[in-house]
């Protein structure tokens, strides 16, 4: 199978330091291995986007010599296509509406919990990733969830009165299980750590978690390589890509750049700078480095790209992971 790899960002701002860790692992991958490498810009997420900020994300990508193949694609543009995928769910009973507002959903679920820990003192599944441990670590509310699992109030229906605000899906039961290929072998049980998540969110948008699984189908990506933050939603849509009818994707989630100061993710949310992309072959050995490798001496980005992707593929394609 040929391999199709992407590199999504949001444009809620230029590329920084961490988002470059992303974007290069990803390009690297799908170069060591032959593949294609597409670029989808995630503005999905409307309000939160930033205008032009789409253009300077592509400016800096063809500074460092990150170029993509094909065709650049818009989320913002693919409405039609994620009612299509939400229509055929909805079809067949998968998706049903949530009249529930942020506060009742996030006091049905403390009650849910204190119910939970009253039985079972011990929470997680051994192995599990970080879900009712950590609720905060588990989604990220611009996408459409909310921090703890929801307890399915509306799943039966909506109560006397209640008209639906937010759509979501009939996540079935079990533990999802799947290889990271740089973090080994995780499990999670979605329905039990997230519940039903949201698939159109209550202000009208598709949730992220759509259309990112709507478009990597749509786009045949065979892997997807990126930030480790988002290793919590990847159980997630591997259960709704299936749901699709689409073969999930393989993943590997790359390690994230802290801020020296705080220790926090460097993010777009965290006022993270943007990537000085003045100086390339700096900001690429930085980004190098974070993947855990020594530093190239390289004369200018395509001669040190050509060089890290012979490295990257001694390391990762031959199946054998370096210590
Ligand atoms: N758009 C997401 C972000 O910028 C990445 C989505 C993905 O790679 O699946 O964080």
């Amino acid at each position: 199978m040929t391999y199709v790899g992407r590199f999504a960002p949001s444009p809620s701002g230029p590329l920084h330091a961490g988002s470059l860790v992303a974007a290069l692992a990803s390009y690297l991958d799908a170069r060591a291995a032959d593949g294609r490498w597409l670029l989808r810009i995630e503005d999905v997420d409307k309000p939160r986007s930033v205008p032009g900020a789409d253009r300077v994300i592509m400016g800096q990508l063809e500074t460092l010599g990150l170029h993509w193949d094909g065709e650049v694609i818009w989320q913002s543009a693919r409405d039609a296509v994620y009612q299509q995928a939400f229509d055929a769910l909805a079809g067949r009973g998968l998706v049903y509406g949530c009249g529930c507002t942020r506060r009742e959903i996030a006091e049905a679920a403390a009650a849910a919990a204190l119910r939970e820990d009253a039985h079972n003192d011990n929470g997680a599944a051994a192995g599990e990733m970080p879900g009712r441990a950590a609720p905060v670590a588990l989604s990220d509310p611009a996408f459409g969830d909310s921090e703890r699992p929801y307890a399915g109030t509306c799943r039966h229906g909506l109560p006397p009165g209640r008209s639906a605000r937010a759509w979501r899906l009939r996540v079935p039961p079990g533990i999802e299980v799947f290889e990271d290929r740089w973090l080994g072998v995780q499990r999670q049980d979605v329905a039990r750590s997230v519940g039903d998540f949201v698939l159109r969110r209550a202000d009208g948008l598709w949730a992220y978690q759509l259309a990112v699984v709507v478009d990597d189908g749509a786009q045949g990506v065979t892997d997807i390589v990126r930030g480790a933050d988002l290793l919590t939603s990847t159980a997630r849509q591997r259960v709704l890509a299936r749901m699709l009818g689409l073969a999930p994707p393989r993943v590997m989630h790359v390690p994230l750049v802290l801020d020296p100061h705080s220790g926090l993710k460097l993010s777009k949310q965290n006022h993270a700078p943007a990537l000085d992309v003045a100086r390339p072959l700096v900001a690429l050995n930085h980004a190098w480095q974070a993947l855990g490798f020594t530093p190239l001496a390289a004369s200018d980005p395509a001669t040190f790209l050509r060089m890290a992707t012979t490295a990257w593929a001694a390391r990762w394609t031959s199946g054998v992971k370096a210590a």
